[in-house]
């Protein structure tokens, strides 16, 4: 499990770091040595997320653990979106209130203070976590399994949706249409404009994948500038604004 959580860093950040060279030209010129930084901290996370999900997936086929379904017809057709959605909201309400949680001064320099060490993050950021914090991570599917009824192909949606924004989150640009980011569904996903400001200001917008949580606890200041300007120039001004914050 360790070994297919750390494969699949490497090919999806590679992927969208790859890309990013393609589209956007010198996003992350100068970057290396966080680059290296990220992608060491991923892979020791990558090892980490690997143990709860190896214990749970051979738990199951072994045991018969978890609440893990192959039969599509074993619960009505209705239970497989909105399973997809109960495990997106319950990851996102976990991550909401651990990672304010270490936004509070001790745990920050203990553990969090290693994930905001990116600046900019990039694309390989995604898994960019101090063991601590990749425990708290790594946990929160496993538990899920045991509580909540999901058909195999809509846990592997799960993951999938958890792999992709987190990597595209982090990754300095938005690979989503303006209408949606700024458009009724963008007042409530998370896409990258809304995270990089939890990168640029810290003390607000710490949710995952909703604004659900931000804006019921007042936390939600609204999207961050990386999409108002498009194309190199504008790229070279922004990376410079913002190596010079650093
Ligand atoms: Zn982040
Ligand atoms: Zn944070």
């Amino acid at each position: 499990m360790t070994l297919i959580v750390g494969v699949r860093y490497l090919v999806v950040s590679g992927a969208f770091a790859w890309a990013t060279r393609v589209v956007r030209p010198g996003l992350y010129a100068g970057l290396d040595p966080q680059i290296r930084r990220e992608i060491g901290w991923s892979l020791a996370s990558a090892a980490i997320y690997g143990v709860p999900a190896g214990i749970v997936a051979w738990g199951w086929q072994a045991r018969g653990w978890t609440r893990i379904y192959t039969h599509i017809g074993a619960l009505p057709l209705w239970w497989w979106p909105v399973s997809v959605l109960l495990y997106l909201f319950a990851h996102d309400t976990w991550f909401y209130w651990t990672h304010r949680w270490m936004h509070r001064p001790r745990p920050f320099r203990l553990a969090h203070a290693v994930h905001h060490a990116s600046r900019p993050p990039t694309a390989w950021a995604a898994m960019s976590f101090h063991p601590i914090e990749a425990l708290t991570g790594a946990v929160v599917i496993p538990a899920l399994v045991f509580l909540i009824p999901i058909h195999t192909a809509a846990l592997a949606l799960v993951l999938a949706i958890m792999t992709f924004m987190g990597v595209t989150n982090h990754m300095g640009w938005e690979i989503f249409p303006r209408g949606l980011v700024h458009g009724r569904l963008g007042d409530w996903l998370i896409t990258a404009s809304h995270h990089q400001r939890h990168h640029d200001q810290y003390r607000c917008n710490y949710g995952l994948y909703f604004r659900f949580w931000d804006r019921l606890c007042g936390t939600d200041r609204g999207l961050g500038a990386l999409d108002r300007a498009t194309g190199p120039g504008a790229d070279a001004a922004r990376f410079g604004s913002a190596a010079g914050r650093s």
